[in-house]
């Protein structure tokens, strides 16, 4: 891909996704994989202002080879220097840019049980700064650029994978050779909070989900939820963007208050598994059922890694006409899928109701919020998806009609 087009793309994360504050640190997560990009966005940080940016380097091979060969007890701990340097940056309000690039399947037939300890014990120690990130304390993104695998599994029949999985990720970012990135995402973003608004003078109690893949879904909203979108507001003062690209419009549901039956309408791509077709009955917002055609083993586990694990944490509003869902392609990869498609999490939710970013845990279950060490989307919608929205009046809106916002 022309270099003058990726250069553009790691300016659009510095500038939009993160949007640094002068002098702020920025620490960058990137793969070896895809040094060269890192090193771009490394560059478009400092000459957007950061005072220091730190990276911080991972490989697949490797963590790979960790699962397959290391002592299992390695996997029940977090290393101590990890948990200091997530903590210690976070409190100095640093910025996280997190370049997402992996392969798909790098973690087919891994013992589920050390992914299973690991994420629990890396939950744990990460738990002040997951709190620090879902509450905004800093500016964060997450981002993603191809690798060799990942094009494989997207366009198994190309010669040129990775540079078509470039072509379309370029598009989804709506970035092209002539226009200015920045500018469009500022128009962009504007939409996407003019429907934020209007979700939120609705103040829905309740959203009734329907398809003909057999979606029947209850979703009960909490008291004093709010609708989020796109952009977002860091503790450090600045505006950021935390995913790029980015459709959705989202809220948490009550956790409790869900009811129904629910049909994927996309693969889920889970530690290096493939799940398809996946279905669940919910009753009294837990998943009483989970059923699916392929890694179903993987599936119920991770609805079990913990009590929340098994309810919703997040409700997602995306057009089915729009960019990435336009190109008609599954990317394996859920910042892409999950902006392709109305979607659902199960684990933990953002804290939008009113107030959440000052509530403790307590205080933000009783307000009817999930919480989880886990979190993962799972998509829903379909060409035909129809949501009502019902006021606390018993008032009944269209919101969505045939996939597609009514407004
Ligand atoms: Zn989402
Ligand atoms: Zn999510």
């Amino acid at each position: 891909m022309k270099k003058q087009l990726i250069e553009k793309y790691a300016k659009l994360i510095i500038e939009v996704g993160i949007n640094p504050n002068k002098g702020q640190k920025l620490v960058i997560s990137c793969p070896v994989e895809c040094a060269e990009f890192g090193r771009l966005c490394l560059s478009a940080a400092y000459n957007a202002g950061c005072g220091e940016v730190i990276m911080s380097w991972s490989d697949d091979y490797c963590t790979r080879e960790t699962y397959l060969k290391a002592d299992g007890q390695v996997f029940e701990s977090y290393p101590t220097w990890k948990k200091l340097f997530a903590d210690d940056l976070a409190a100095k309000g640093a910025a996280r840019l997190s370049i997402y690039a992996t392969d798909p399947e790098n973690l087919k037939d891994v013992d589920p049980k050390r992914i299973n300890d690991f994420q629990r014990a890396s939950g744990k120690a990460l738990e002040n700064f997951r709190m620090l990130q879902t509450k905004n304390a800093f500016p964060w993104c997450i981002a993603s650029v191809p690798i060799d695998s990942w094009a494989e599994k997207v366009f198994p029949k190309s010669e040129n994978a990775k540079e078509e999985l470039w072509g379309a990720i370029l598009k989804t970012v709506r970035i092209d050779e002539e226009n200015d990135p920045v500018e469009l995402w500022k128009e962009h973003i504007a939409l996407l909070t003019k429907r934020k608004e209007k979700l939120n003078g609705y103040n829905f109690k309740y959203l009734k989900y329907k398809n003909s893949l057999g979606t029947d879904l209850t979703v009960e909203l909490p008291e004093g939820h709010y609708w989020e979108a796109a952009s977002e507001k860091a503790g450090t003062g600045q505006i950021f963007v935390p995913n790029l690209p980015t459709e959705e419009l989202f809220t948490a549901p009550k956790y409790d208050g869900v009811n129904g039956i629910v049909y994927a309408s996309k693969p889920l791509v889970l530690d290096g598994n493939v799940i398809e077709n996946i279905r669940f009955v919910i009753k009294d917002g837990k998943i009483v059922e989970a059923s699916a055609d392929t890694a179903c083993d993987v599936l119920k586990n991770a609805i079990s890694v913990d009590e929340g694990a098994s309810y919703l944490g997040e409700v997602a509003l995306v057009p089915y006409d729009s960019p990435i869902s336009n190109t008609g392609i599954l990317f394996y990869n859920t910042l892409f899928d999950e902006n392709a498609a109305c979607h659902f999490a199960f684990g933990d939710s953002y804290p939008t109701v009113k107030d959440g970013d000052k509530m403790s845990a307590e205080e933000l279950k009783a307000a009817g919020l999930n919480s989880s060490i886990t979190h993962e989307d799972f998509m829903v919608g379909t060409p035909d998806l129809s949501i009502i929205g019902v006021t606390h009046q018993g008032e009944e809106i269209e919101i969505f009609k045939d996939g597609n916002f009514t407004f």
